[in-house]
């Protein structure tokens, strides 16, 4: 392998903090690029110390609606926040992050001919009308509503990856995630996972949003990270779905956390927020076919360990 040098903007947060390491391990020159809006050098735990001196890991604080000069060979572009919570704060801020940010980056990709990949999300597809859903699926998406900041930005920033690649011969990815949990989530991410085993952990009831009926297939954050680094390291341009595509309704978590914990739960119903997508689960076909890609993780053991990060974060042990 040779030595590359990488840009992952976004890098202190949940999945840009794993993403660091993992490249980081494998021998690479990593520039972790953050405005720590809602990541955290503490993501970087007991390693903070050997990165700081190993001479190929920076930190960079810089936001990306900034253009930014560096020289580098790859760049992961997370940079976005994810929780609905977050991303609604400053609505105007996400848009401005999703589209100048890209565009940013694009640019600085440009400059130096390097290689770019786009975070991209299941999003895309709004409240999806097919079922799994393939990359070939255009989405049913509200352009005018709360989520649209998110799920609008980012498909933007699809159509600007897209046309540097047209346009400009870019080297680009866009993997669009779908919902990923795992050690380093925020206690105050606000996303169904780390609220409800919070929640469980706390002996507070466990806020179920509408009915509880709607469904998310919940990929183990080692295994998303394997499939960004695929699909990098691949020859392949157009969209790929990266997740897991075992599916469950929100009661069912519910379920799976009570056994995980071991401790009854009460569910408190609270009412389903504004466009909240009814099911969704991603069709993996491409994945698998064009990057051997394969999520290994349970969401037992995802969830033990998920659980396990969580205690620690709570200071519970
Ligand atoms: P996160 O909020 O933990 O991480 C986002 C990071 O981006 C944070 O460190 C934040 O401080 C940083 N950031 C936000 N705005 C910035 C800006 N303007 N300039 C520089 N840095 C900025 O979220 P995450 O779950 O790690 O998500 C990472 C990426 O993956 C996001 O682009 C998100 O849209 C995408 N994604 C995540 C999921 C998921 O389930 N976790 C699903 C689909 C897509
Ligand atoms: N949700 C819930 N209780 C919570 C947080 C979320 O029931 O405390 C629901 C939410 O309404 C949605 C699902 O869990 O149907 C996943 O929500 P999340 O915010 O994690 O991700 P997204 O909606 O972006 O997939």
């Amino acid at each position: 392998m040779t030595r590359q040098t990488i840009l992952v903007t976004g890098g202190a947060g949940f999945i840009g903090s794993h993403l660091c390491l993992r490249l980081f391990d494998e021998g690479h020159h990593v520039i972790c690029l953050d405005n720590y809006f809602t990541g955290r050098i503490e993501n970087f735990g007991d390693r903070y110390q050997e990165l700081l001196l190993s001479g190929r890991f920076e930190w960079i604080r810089h936001d990306v609606i900034q253009p930014i000069i560096l020289e580098v060979d790859q760049i992961y572009h997370l940079a976005c926040p994810a929780s609905p919570v977050h991303y609604q704060y400053n609505p105007v801020k996400t848009i401005k992050t999703n589209v100048i940010g890209t565009y940013n980056m694009l640019g600085l990709a440009k400059r130096v001919r390097a290689r770019i990949l786009q975070a991209s999300t299941s999003e895309v597809y709004g409240d999806p009308t097919i079922h799994p859903q393939p990359e070939t699926y255009w989405g049913n998406v509200n352009p005018i509503g709360i989520r649209s900041c998110y799920d609008e930005g980012k498909r933007v920033a699809e159509t600007l990856m897209m046309d540097y690649h047209r346009q400009h011969k870019l080297p680009i990815r866009i993997a669009r995630i779908f919902n990923t949990y795992g050690p380093n989530m925020s206690v105050n991410d606000g996303r169904v996972m780390s609220n409800f085993i919070c929640q469980a952990l706390r002996g507070e009831p466990i806020t179920v949003y509408g009915d509880g009926t709607q469904t998310r297939s919940f990929c183990y954050v080692s295994d998303l990270v394997d499939g960004l680094i695929r699909l990098m390291n691949s020859d392949f341009h157009e969209p790929v779905n990266l997740g897991n595509d075992e599916e469950l309704t929100m009661l069912r978590l519910v379920q799976a956390i009570e056994a995980a914990t071991r401790r009854p739960l009460k569910v408190e119903h609270k009412p389903l927020p504004q466009d909240d997508p009814t099911r969704r689960r991603p069709d993996l076909t491409r994945a698998r076919k064009i990057l051997g890609y394969e999520p290994k993780v349970s969401l037992e053991e995802g969830l033990k360990k998920t659980i396990g990060y969580f205690e620690h974060a709570l200071g519970l042990k």
